[in-house]
């Protein structure tokens, strides 16, 4: 039982984690319920991903156009090196966003440790569509060697799959926020 249950708070970890104590900087977008293109919560399942190109799905659809295609850019240049992204979050919808907070609280039992990986809605850069998970693991080391040539950081310092546009093309990334998490 314990060991499901650490398994499963690594995965939600993995799939969701954003940390409270290194806030997303404040922009002043206005909130993605107002800009949704395609509907649904942009919900992909735990351990899923999708296509870059799958356009039907909201956690694409919904996304900054910019950022969307500055990724796409930076995909197409990472498969001519045999590199492959694939899209393990994108837009979330406010109330999907809420529902995986609420989930951590359950899973911790406690909403401070949730928060130290869930952003609540107002805090996440996913719910405005400035935020993309990316992996597996070797298109990660990818984005975070080549990711400035088109915009796309790592946000922070303990996710290594979470990339927003944080500098210009060409430019050059800020630190990653935060301190390694547990
Ligand atoms: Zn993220």
């Amino acid at each position: 039982m314990a060991g499901k249950r650490i398994a499963t708070a690594l995965l939600l970890a993995l799939v969701t984690s954003c940390t409270p104590s290194a806030p997303h900087p404040a922009g002043g977008e206005a909130p993605a319920a107002g800009n949704t293109r395609v509907a649904g919560d942009g919900g992909i399942p735990k351990n899923g991903f999708i296509s870059l190109d799958d356009d039907a799905h909201a956690a694409i659809a919904n996304l900054d156009p910019v950022l969307l295609s500055a990724m796409r850019k930076a995909a197409a240049d990472a498969t001519l090196q045999g590199v492959e992204f694939r899209v393990t979050s994108g837009w979330r919808s406010a109330q999907y966003q809420q529902r995986l907070l609420d989930e951590a609280i359950e899973l911790y039992s406690s909403e401070e440790e949730a928060r130290r990986w869930v952003h609540p809605p107002e805090k996440s850069a996913h719910v405005t569509g400035k935020a993309m998970d990316i992996g597996p693991t070797n298109a990660d080391d990818w984005l975070i060697q080549h990711g400035a040539e088109y915009g796309l950081c790592q946000a922070y310092a303990n996710e290594m799959w979470h990339f927003e546009l944080l500098t210009t093309p060409g430019g050059e990334c800020p630190q990653p926020r935060g301190t390694p998490g547990p």
